[in-house]
Formats: structure tokens, C-alpha cells, sequence
């Protein structure tokens, strides 16, 4: 099969190389589709511990596909049932784990990330992630393309539970990417009332708008003073950093009306994210800080139920599609920042 391996720091290689043998608690799925991630393009571009010439992965943890085949023990699962893979995996007992939250497990594995993922035509679904519940089936009515974005949705909706979103609420999105979409997406979702979008490009908010009319364009420039305005000087209840910029986390504590909260979505690049803020603004303002990282199996679940309900549309998020010979175009494409989401579509017996 052919496979995308990442070998360390810019060097990624498309490789010709076995179908993985699966054991009897396992499943093999013949990859759909699967999506570029900004933490691929970091990998890619910075390499990641633990992997090197002698140890090389198999890139991508947002992916779906067709099961081929499942071993002997596996029940709950036949070969032919479509299926999206959570990539997060734990050790199964620590609090966190038993908990349901395997992403934040001192053990945390990913597959994708520290093990092979779904640049592939095959994937092979350890027993761990079989037992965690991160196989998941998909409806008929949902496409490959949206099944193998649940993983990012699942991870901005994990954020969006550590703050809650009331109804009617101001919602602040700074950061027009993909994540920033997605936020608004299920801002509204949440029952959100305005929600405002700020990015210094300008095209990238455009394609946000398209996507959802009724967000409201802030000018970056003058962030602070034009969401004074449009609050009457009291400021958004939620402001969500999607982007990785230290200047905006710093902003933020401005931009809070009374009880306001803030999640910080986008980390910083490590070594470089250490902060000032005025902290009376946290003190006076009763404002709560809250981080958030990866997702859940549980969160990718929700945003299975929802998308195959007809309740959150990711369609409009897929920007370009590429077959896994042209991944190097398709890397570039995704670097570049024109366009949301990049899948890479694979032929299947079932034609998706
Ligand atoms: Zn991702
Ligand atoms: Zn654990």
C-alpha cells in the first residue's frame, strides 16, 4: 500500500510499503479520506520526538474509512461498516482515562502522532483504541470527507465545553482558520447571539462569511476599540483564541465583559509562550481562563450525532481535495492558508 511516513524534521516520504497484519482484537479499515492538520504541518516542519530515520510513523490522526477486515474477537464491528477513527488513545486506568478523557493520559499515545495514523491506504486500529470507543460508525448520509473532520470539531467542541456558551451570549472568534470556523459553528450551535471574527487577513474572513452570513467582522487593527463599540463599552462574554499568537492571548483580558471567559485554543510555539497581562482585569472582571487540548472519543461522538442529524454541515470547511501521490501538493496547498480544510480522498470499493 502506499503510505505518507514521516521520517524527522522536513522529511516526509510517500513510500510504497506492507498492509499491516492485524491481531485477532484488532480491525484493518481501508482508508476513505483523510485530513491535513496545522499540528502535521508543525510536525512536518519541526519533526517530533521519538521519530527518526530508524523510526519512522505514519502521518494523520483525522481519518475514515471502510473496515476490511476484523479479527476474530472483535464484536460490534463487520467488515464493510464505515467507520471514523478517534486518533487518542490512553492507558486505560489512570484517573484521566477512567474518566473517558484518554487524551490528557500521562500515557497518551496517537495514532498519527507517536504511532502510524491514516495517510495510508490502510490502517490497522489497535485493540486499546477498539476498547476506548474511538471507532466509530458513520451513516450513509454522511460523507467521507466530513467523517474525517470529526476529530478537529471534536476538539473545538472540547473547548467550548470547558467555558459553556449561554444562549444569546457575545462570542468573540479571534482567528479565521478552520478552528475559527469550526468555533463558530458550534458557537451557534450553542445558542450564541452575535458572533464577532477577527483575523488580519481579510480573505480569510471573507471565506468565513460565506460559510456563515451572520458573523460579525472585527477590525484586527483596532481589535480593542471596535468590540467596545459594538458591546456599548461592556465587552464579549466569550473570547476564543484560535490562532497561535502570543499578542492575542495578551489582548484578550481587554476585550472581557463582566464574568467573561477565555479560551486559549491555539497553543504557542513552545519556548515562546510566556505572557503579560494586566491582572486586574481578571481580579475586577470575575473572568475565567481556560485552556483546552485534543479531544475525547465521547467529543467525536457528539459531533458524529450532530453532523448525521443534519445539525452542524462541515461540507463547506473542504477546500480541496488530493489523491495520496500528489500529498506534496497538497501539503503546500494546506500551508499556504488560502483555504480551510485539505482531505486526502482514497478510492473505495464503496466508491466514496
Ligand atoms: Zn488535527
Ligand atoms: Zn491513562
Amino acid at each position: 500500500m502506499l503510505a505518507v511516513k514521516i521520517y524527522g524534521k522536513k522529511d516526509i516520504r510517500i513510500v510504497e510499503c506492507d498492509i499491516p497484519q492485524i491481531s485477532p482484537d484488532e480491525i484493518l479499515v481501508k482508508t476513505s479520506a483523510a485530513a491535513i492538520c496545522g499540528s502535521d504541518l508543525r510536525m512536518m516542519e519541526n519533526g517530533y520526538h521519538g521519530i527518526d530515520e530508524a523510526h519512522p510513523i505514519i502521518l494523520g490522526h483525522e481519518m475514515c474509512g471502510v473496515i476490511a477486515k476484523t479479527g476474530e474477537n472483535v464484536s460490534g464491528y463487520k467488515a464493510g461498516d464505515r467507520v471514523a477513527i478517534a486518533p487518542n488513545i490512553g492507558c486505560g486506568h489512570c484517573k484521566n482515562c477512567l474518566e473517558g478523557d484518554y487524551h490528557l493520559c500521562g500515557e497518551y499515545q496517537a495514532m498519527g502522532i507517536n504511532m502510524d495514523g491514516g495517510f495510508a491506504q490502510y490502517i490497522r486500529v489497535p485493540k486499546k483504541a477498539l476498547e476506548q470507543g474511538n471507532v466509530i460508525l458513520i451513516d450513509d448520509n454522511v460523507s467521507a470527507e466530513e467523517a474525517a473532520i470529526f476529530e478537529p470539531a471534536a476538539c473545538v467542541l472540547n473547548g467550548q465545553e470547558q467555558i459553556g456558551i449561554h444562549k444569546g451570549e457575545d462570542v468573540l472568534i479571534i482567528g479565521a482558520g478552520p478552528i475559527g470556523i469550526l468555533h463558530g459553528l458550534l458557537a451557534r450551535l450553542q445558542g450564541a447571539g452575535r458572533i464577532f471574527l477577527s483575523d488580519l487577513s481579510q480573505a480569510r474572513v471573507q471565506k468565513c462569511i460565506e460559510l456563515m452570513p451572520d458573523i460579525i467582522p472585527l477590525d484586527a487593527e483596532n481589535l480593542e476599540q471596535d468590540v467596545m463599540e459594538k458591546t456599548g463599552g461592556k465587552g464579549v462574554d466569550v473570547c476564543i483564541t484560535a490562532c497561535a499568537a502570543k499578542a492575542v492571548q495578551e489582548t484578550s483580558f481587554a476585550l472581557m465583559n463582566m464574568k467573561g471567559r477565555i479560551l486559549f485554543f491555539g497553543g504557542l510555539p513552545n519556548g515562546k509562550d510566556l505572557i503579560q497581562m494586566h491582572s486586574n482585569l481578571l481580579h475586577y472582571k470575575e473572568l475565567k481562563v481556560c485552556g483546552s487540548t485534543r479531544c475525547n472519543a465521547q467529543q467525536c461522538r457528539k459531533i458524529a450525532s450532530l453532523v448525521r442529524e443534519g445539525k452542524l454541515d462541515l461540507k463547506g470547511l473542504i477546500s480541496q481535495k488530493f489523491e495520496i501521490q500528489d500529498f506534496e501538493e497538497a501539503v503546500g496547498y494546506a500551508a499556504s492558508g488560502q483555504g480551510l480544510k485539505t482531505v486526502i480522498l482514497f478510492k473505495t470499493e464503496k466508491g466514496n
